[in-house]
């Protein structure tokens, strides 16, 4: 099997798919899949921008919607994961992951997905110290704070990926590693990027989360983004395994925004479908989920042994067979909001759709694993709903004024 990488896609999908085109020509290769590491920009139309934490200036909708709207098929089954400049309002109604168009498909805010045989593993998003204890709490039209805070990494996406035990040949995450920078050539990065020396001396690059998980999954391969700077290193783990892990930059002429990596062992064959162990996991957790402010109260205070998921294996082993081997495959892709027409949308300045749509695809997963829909659950500080949310609700702050887009330099993320 033959995977592109990609760096950040900010939007640029004609661009990248124009480049593989490009590549297989000149090369005479095959491409078989796409896999973009986050600032997707999965941008249906005018009132998904004004869900995306990006300066005014910088808004722009990208081609996405063509893919969205059937006028352009996705020449390259296509895979990613989120990053830190997305359409937050279509990704939270795919929190599960599910196809965001024909061909597209989203791995989830943490997941695991099968290509063929390929087995990919995925955390959207950043870290953030400050947010990753708290729930997922963030609701269109993501007023404030939110429109930044709804990409930060919280520590249940984290917790159900360290249960993971069957082998992940790809690791997807858009932020680096935090010490990844020691495992490859730490000057020759000094030399592209100046100021990133002090982070990495002083050992606070990247997400500590995702080091975790790279020290726990181990591997084969872990791909990033964000900083958009191409880097390579090798982690040895004990037992003879490693990880090679490359970041590529944001696809822009003369950047090294695209890899090939050819992976012979596997195969393509059978396209994306779910994962026996995911889905397992999700079942097992699905009761820890706090859809509030409210932290996730965790087992053991976060320690991913304590959740037993054999049992859940068995009902998934059992539930999936009894539907037959079609259950296998993800639910179709559906839209569910209009997508961009040049000529009639215009944009409405800070009228960000004020309530999450009900993706029939998560629909139909929630079905499929027996679980009740959390993420369109209300959230009106209803204190009734909050026993929707299980034993850890609490009564709701009211929704925040409709102010949109007030950016705090509070975070030195790295923007467009
Ligand atoms: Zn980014
Ligand atoms: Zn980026």
């Amino acid at each position: 099997m033959k995977i592109a990488v990609e760096g950040c896609c900010h939007g640029e999908l004609d661009a990248i798919y124009a480049s593989i085109q490009h590549l297989e020509r000149v090369e005479g290769v095959k491409v078989d899949l796409l896999i973009c590491c986050g600032d997707f920009q999965a941008v249906r139309n005018l009132d998904d921008l004004e869900c995306m934490s990006v300066p005014d200036k910088y808004k722009e909708l990208g081609t996405f919607y063509k893919y969205y709207s059937g006028q352009v098929h996705a020449p390259i089954p296509t895979l990613f994961i989120g990053g830190n400049h997305e359409a937050a309002n279509y990704l939270w109604e795919l929190y599960y992951g599910g196809y965001v168009a024909p061909n597209i498909y989203y791995v989830g805010h943490s997941g695991v997905v099968k290509f063929g045989d390929l087995r990919v593993g995925g955390l959207s998003g950043i870290y953030k110290y400050h947010d990753y204890k708290k729930g997922h709490h963030e609701r269109p039209p993501y007023a404030g704070h939110a429109v930044k805070t709804a990409y930060h990494v919280r520590e249940f996406d984290v917790f159900k990926l360290k249960q993971v035990k069957q082998e992940l040949d790809v690791f997807l995450s858009h932020d680096w590693p935090r010490g990844i920078a020691n495992f490859g050539n730490k000057q020759e990065l000094f030399r592209k990027k100046k100021f990133l020396k002090e982070e990495v001396e002083s050992n606070t690059l990247g997400s500590p989360p995702a080091e975790e998980l790279l020290n726990l999954l181990k591997p084969r391969y872990w791909f990033s983004a964000h900083l958009h700077v191409k880097y390579a290193a090798v982690v040895k783990h004990t037992n003879n395994q490693s990880t090679k892990f490359l970041a590529l930059d944001k696809c822009l002429p003369h950047r090294d925004f695209l890899q090939v990596i050819d992976v012979p062992d596997k195969s393509p064959e059978g396209g994306f479908t779910l994962d026996d162990e995911w889905l397992a996991i999700l079942k097992a957790n699905h009761e820890f989920h706090s859809v509030t402010q409210r932290p996730a109260q965790l087992p053991a205070y976060g320690n991913h042994e304590a959740v037993d998921i054999n049992p859940f294996r068995n009902w998934i082993a059992e539930r999936l067979n009894s539907i037959g081997p079609e259950s296998r495959q993800p639910p179709r892709f559906s839209a569910t909001r209009a997508a961009h027409d040049p000529l009639t949308e215009t944009r409405r300045r800070g009228r960000a759709p004020d309530k999450v749509d009900e993706n029939p695809q998560t629909r139909a997963l929630m079905e499929l694993l027996e679980l009740d829909m959390k993420i369109t659950a209300p959230f009106d500080g209803n204190p009734k709903d909050s026993q929707r949310f299980g034993p850890f609700g609490a009564s709701l702050p009211p929704p925040p004024p409709p102010t949109r887009h007030v950016l705090v330099a509070d975070d030195n993320e790295i923007e467009l």
